[in-house]
């Protein structure tokens, strides 16, 4: 029997005493039931929303009314939402309206999967009309109902599916994945902000191979920039897969933060693009890396991704096939360009993307882990490589004399001089420097 929260069991016993349905459903009772350790708790109910609203006054929210949904408790709460049935799907969104019925069968027949549509109440009775435990012991999504129809109501859930498989590594049974593909095309009408969260979550699944390498003609409804990478072959020695089964092995390859995998489903996006095939049959893709980032830029600005994550997605696009120096002038460098956070995100894109080359050339990963022990090396060395390190600042520059832009560029010059290794980060040098720069000039 699954062991619901506190404050869960305490709403569905207030409900039921005060003499309504309660049951909890949807992603928490899928994961409980999988031994994972669930996420929100949603609660589905016979009451009324305003009856849910007075029960639980004054800890309740009515945050969805519209669809039935009252907010419980602090923090992130509880949702507590009345049984309904959907109305027609005209915008492939949303129900033009949603009413409110007394069946739980019904309230679980508009639910996406199964696997989403099983109801646990508080005695541990479990209410599955449409076999979702079956199909979580056989680990596969299944569409409640007519597959075609649910995805045509409301293509979010095409994407959804995706997500699940990827997450949880679930096969989607074929009926529903034949039906997810031929409703993809309705993607369109999707918002891109809707869109943009489905994509990062499939992307970072622990299961998003498969997913990448059978959904690419789905994906490539919102993402059309990925299709010409699909069985692209890039003859070429340092490769194993074509373009697209590369970038699915990379992705998979990488940690699962949204700008690490982001960054390696974009990084090649410019291969088919730049692709020259030399006298002897070898591929080259030069400069690939300018047209990923200009595809990748279209991208993100199209879904709406936040502009901190975008700036460091396309400096790790463009960066992904720079050379290793291992020299600690070139880490400095590197440091006072990208600073150590993009840096070390930058060396994990370059392991992923090596892991899913040609094994022969595998000796890469040493280089990429000499460099960043070199790296380490510097950080701790105390070395210095940027503005605020350096031992002189704004105010002792204004102090000789110079005004307006001229200390910022007096500032980064000095940076570079030090970064470089040709003048000692020591504030007497500095200074003499600067003054020296000073007369030089005036004379
Ligand atoms: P997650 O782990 O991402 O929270 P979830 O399954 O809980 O997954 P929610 O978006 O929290 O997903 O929705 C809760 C439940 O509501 C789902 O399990 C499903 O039963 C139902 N649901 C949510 N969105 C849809 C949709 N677009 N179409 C049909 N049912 C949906
Ligand atoms: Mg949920």
């Amino acid at each position: 029997m699954l062991v619901l929260p506190e404050i869960v069991q305490d709403i569905l016993h207030r409900l039921e005493a005060a003499g309504y349905e309660a049951w909890c459903v949807g992603g928490a009772v899928r994961d409980a039931l999988l031994g994972l350790s669930p996420g929100d708790w949603d609660v589905t109910t016979s009451a009324p929303p305003e009856a849910v609203l007075s029960l639980f006054a004054p800890h309740a929210l009515p945050t969805g009314l519209r669809h039935g949904t009252v907010t419980v408790g602090g923090g992130r709460g509880v949702e507590v939402t009345t049984f309904r049935r959907d109305g027609d799907y005209s915008d492939h969104r949303r129900p033009d309206q949603v009413e409110f019925t007394r069946s739980l069968t019904e309230d679980l027949a508009r639910r996406d999967f199964t696997v989403n549509a099983i109801a646990v109440d508080l005695r541990g009775r479990v209410a599955d009309p449409f076999g979702g435990r079956e199909d979580l012991a056989a680990r596969q999504l299944r569409a409640v109902g007519e597959a075609d129809r649910r995805f045509q109501e409301d293509a979010l859930r095409i994407l959804r599916g995706l997500r699940f498989a990827s997450r949880l590594g679930f096969a989607i049974e074929p009926e529903t994945s034949s039906a997810l593909r031929r409703s993809a095309p309705l993607l369109k009408e999707i918002a891109a902000e809707r869109i943009l969260t489905e994509l990062t979550g499939i992307l970072c699944g622990s299961e998003v191979l498969p997913v990448l390498l059978n959904y690419p003609d789905v994906l490539g409804m919102p993402l059309p920039e990925i299709l010409p990478c699909v069985g692209f072959d890039q003859r070429s020695v340092y490769h194993c897969y074509d373009v697209w089964e590369h970038t699915a092995h990379s992705t998979a390859a990488v940690k699962p933060s949204s700008i690490l995998r982001w960054t390696m489903l974009l990084h090649d996006l410019g291969k088919p693009d730049t692709f020259f095939l030399d006298e002897e049959g070898r591929g080259h893709f030069y400069g690939h890396w300018r047209r990923s980032a200009a595809h990748a830029e279209t991208i993100l600005d199209r879904l709406r991704m936040d502009g901190r994550s975008r700036r460091t997605i396309l400096t790790l696009v463009e960066r992904h096939d720079s050379p290793l120096t291992l020299s600690e002038k070139a880490v400095r460098r590197a440091l006072a360009r990208y600073g150590e956070e993009t840096l070390r995100l930058l060396l994990e894109v370059k392991r992923a993307d090596n892991l899913a080359q040609a094994p022969t050339f595998r000796d890469r990963q040493v280089l990429i882990s000499q460099w960043e022990a070199l790296m380490d090396m510097v950080i701790r060395s105390g070395a210095c490589f940027s503005l605020g390190q350096l031992a002189v600042r704004g105010d002792d520059l204004t102090a000789l004399g110079l005004r307006g832009p001229a200390v910022g560029e007096a500032l980064r010059t000095l940076l570079e001089l030090v970064v470089d290794g040709k003048l000692e980060n020591e504030r007497g040098l500095l200074l003499s420097y600067v003054e020296e720069q000073l007369y030089s000039r005036s004379t």
